[in-house]
């Protein structure tokens, strides 16, 4: 890469030993939860064990990359200026059709995004880490 920008200040995600496939996977533009081989339940933040029957078969499982929007808060103010370029944006939790929760950035200014709404996935880069995004899904 010849070019600098501002956004080579894009924070970098903690990266608990658990979740390393997951992000391995959004490197290649594949967004991915744990499913629990006993017990069927879709477990995400990534577990060493299944928070719901305690078995250590978690599978790792690719998302469609669709869900709802469950809440959402619009930041007005970033914390940092490489947030604050992007000012205002909007976070929330997104219900993912395959049956877990995830935390993520919601594109759309916030008079666009509501609570059920559907979503899907896009990748975005951030820095060295690609991560999930959702933007409102195109109806039909
Ligand atoms: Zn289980």
């Amino acid at each position: 890469m010849s070019e600098t920008t501002a956004h080579n200040d894009w924070p970098q995600p903690y990266r608990l030993l658990d979740a390393a496939p997951y992000w391995a996977a959004l490197d290649e533009q594949r967004l991915t939860f744990q499913r629990c081989a006993d017990c069927a339940e879709a477990v995400w933040p990534a577990h060493s064990y299944c928070p719901y029957c305690a078995s250590s078969a978690l599978n790792w499982a690719e998302s469609a990359g669709r869900g709802t929007v469950y809440s959402f808060s619009t930041v007005m103010r970033g914390p940092t200026p490489v947030w604050a370029s992007i000012t205002p944006y909007t976070v929330g939790f997104v219900q993912m059709a395959e049956g877990y929760m995830l935390f993520a950035q919601i594109e759309g200014g916030p008079e666009s995004i509501a609570i059920d709404q559907d979503v899907t996935v896009r990748f975005v880069e951030r820095g060295a880490q690609t991560i999930p995004v959702f933007t409102a899904a195109n109806p039909g």
